[in-house]
């Protein structure tokens, strides 16, 4: 199957769990995570009209950005070290990772310098998860808190990974703690959901996808 079915059977998919949620379609957005995908097959999932595309590595991100249209919203969707935040702010359309204060300082920091605002998703560890980034949820109030004086870096949401496993549903209670800490901090937007559960993700809120496997197929390398 090529991309182009691919990517038709997954928005098939994302309909019909929005249907059965009662959601409005519209407001779901698909992110195709281009890692480690070679350009001219991102071309073509720009050409059946994907305009978001991820990247978890700054490198890639930057590559990539400099040869595919100037119109595309770019996402960095993965861990941020602090010496690339140069690479990265003024350059994508949202940030879905921040995960520490050294890191939303130097965020800031080049925001001021180059004057713009940079679009934030906090990252949240929900599962608790040893290996996986993010804030604890416990810690996510005052964080928001101190955010508030970085004016150069504005919140629209949160972001997180679910741990890793073959049944979806076991995912869900963590999607649904997602929505509703950003609900209680009138947060909009929640990116959550990839390919193992994405159909579940949209059972419980998320509007921005992060979908790679799915639309590519699976990453040999
Ligand atoms: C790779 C990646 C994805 C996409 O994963 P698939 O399972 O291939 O859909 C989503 N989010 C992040 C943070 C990733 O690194």
């Amino acid at each position: 199957m090529g991309v182009r079915e691919k990517l038709q059977q997954v928005r098939e998919k994302v309909r019909l769990a929005a249907v059965r949620a009662g959601r409005d379609i519209e407001k779901i957005k698909i992110i195709a995570v281009t890692k480690r995908v070679e350009v001219p097959r991102i071309r073509e999932v720009v050409q059946q009209g994907i305009v978001d595309l991820g990247e978890n590595r700054v490198q890639e991100l930057t590559e990539k950005i400099t040869v595919l249209p100037a119109d595309l919203h770019w996402h960095m969707i993965g861990h941020l070290q602090t010496n690339k935040v140069k690479y990265v702010v003024g350059r994508v359309h949202l940030i879905h990772s921040l995960d520490s204060w050294s890191l939303a300082k130097e965020i800031q920091r080049h925001a001021n310098n180059l004057g713009v605002v940079a679009r934030v998703l906090v990252q949240v560890n929900i599962s608790g998860e040893k290996t996986k980034y993010g804030l604890l949820p416990e810690e996510l109030a005052d964080f928001l808190l101190a955010l508030r004086d970085l004016p150069q870096i504005s919140v629209h949401g949160l972001m997180t990974v679910a741990p890793n496993v073959k049944n979806p549903e076991e995912v869900r209670p963590y999607f649904r703690e997602l929505r509703l800490l950003a609900a209680g901090h009138n947060l909009e937007h929640l990116s959550m959901g990839m390919t193992n559960d994405f159909e579940v993700a949209v059972e419980e809120g998320a509007d921005m996808l992060r979908l790679g496997t799915a639309i590519f197929g699976s990453r040999e390398n």
